[in-house]
């Protein structure tokens, strides 16, 4: 089976969503081949074998800068066709599952999204996904010949797995048409450390009382390299920023830790969270739910738990 893994970069770095995506490709046992459009790392392309590249395509035309989905379906389409692949992988995201939509379209193909483990190959093909903000699953049969999957974050543990492999130029004729989408500027919302991809989120909510306490949780956050969240009537009540708000309404994160402090856990929150890989709960009640969800509680008051917290992890470094 060929399989071909689109990477995603920001300014130019390889996503670690993307890497996952390669572990995902290396447990399907086929022949991988990595792409990657625009400006990319040099040293992150070659580390590309390590995750299991037989083949790096580098597109480097300086027109693929700009992730415009329209031109990236067409380039990952032309290259499934060259490369004779038989699926794309591609992370699940806001630039990854509309392309792979897109793709699919345009090749006729079978597709899936936010798929959670690898294939069932005993009788077809058959991949589980997460729905309903990750209440449910699906279990899904893909019959075409060609398959487009995205895959949810966290799905695949990332491994090193292979050795060196070629990095080559891959060039396809842009066809105009397809840049009537202008990227006229992209501006952060938050500051170092995007919420969506944070691999550390410290999250407050109503139990941190006022704006004027979120200091002791950025005196965390920087402590730990995480980005900050937090919960609905937080950024309602205006004590946060509206893209920091985490939940079914706002965004979902999937980091390897979470805190949430002073959050009870209600279901909309927890939607946003689920998919986290370690989920840690400071609140004063014993009955919070998110104490079910969670894989360390403190029961304690924020106030006094947080600034100790703080202090026994800068101590530890
Ligand atoms: C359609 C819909 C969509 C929604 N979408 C979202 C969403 O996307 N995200 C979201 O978050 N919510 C969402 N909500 C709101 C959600 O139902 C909850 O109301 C909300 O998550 C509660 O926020 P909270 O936990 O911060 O506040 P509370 O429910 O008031 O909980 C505060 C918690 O802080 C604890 N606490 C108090 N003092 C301290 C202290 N000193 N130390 C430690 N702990 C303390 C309390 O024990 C309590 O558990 C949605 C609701 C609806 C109806």
């Amino acid at each position: 089976m060929n399989i071909l893994v689109f990477l995603e970069t920001s300014e130019g770095k390889i996503k670690k969503t993307s890497l996952e995506a390669m572990a995902y490709a290396h447990g399907m046992n086929g022949v991988t081949t990595a792409i990657v459009l625009g400006k990319a790392d040099a040293g992150d392309l070659q580390t590309l074998g390590k995750y299991g590249a037989a083949k790096v395509l580098h597109a480097a035309d300086t027109k693929l800068d700009e992730p415009i989905i329209q031109v990236y379906s067409s380039v990952l389409a032309h290259a499934m066709q060259d490369e004779k692949a038989d699926v794309l992988l591609l992370a699940n995201s806001s630039l990854g599952t509309p392309v792979a939509a897109k793709v699919a379209i345009k090749l006729g193909a079978s597709f899936a999204s936010n798929v959670t483990e690898l294939p069932d190959t005993s009788s077809g093909f058959t991949v589980k996904r997460s729905i309903y903000t990750g209440k449910a699953f699906a279990f899904v049969e893909l019959t075409g010949a060609k398959k487009v999957i995205t895959l949810k974050k966290n799905a695949a543990e990332l491994k090193e797995t292979g050795g060196n492999a070629p990095v080559v130029n891959y060039t396809v004729p842009l066809n105009e048409a397809d840049f009537n989408t202008k990227i006229l500027k992209t501006e952060k919302a938050t500051g170092d450390i995007l919420l969506p991809e944070a691999e550390i989120v410290v999250s407050g909510g109503r139990g941190m009382k006022g704006p004027e306490h979120w200091g002791i949780l950025e005196d965390l956050a920087k402590a730990l390299h995480a980005a900050t969240g937090c919960s609905k009537p937080v950024s309602d009540m205006g004590w946060r920023p509206h893209h920091e708000h985490v939940g079914q309404t706002g965004v979902k994160v999937a980091p390897q830790l979470y805190i949430a402090v002073g959050i009870s856990g209600a279901i909309q929150h927890l939607a946003g969270v689920n998919s986290s890989k370690c989920i840690v709960v400071i609140n004063k009640d014993a009955d919070a739910p998110f104490f079910k969800a969670a894989d360390y509680g403190i029961v304690g008051d924020a106030f006094e738990v947080v600034p100790k917290l703080t202090q026994a992890i800068l101590a530890s470094k």
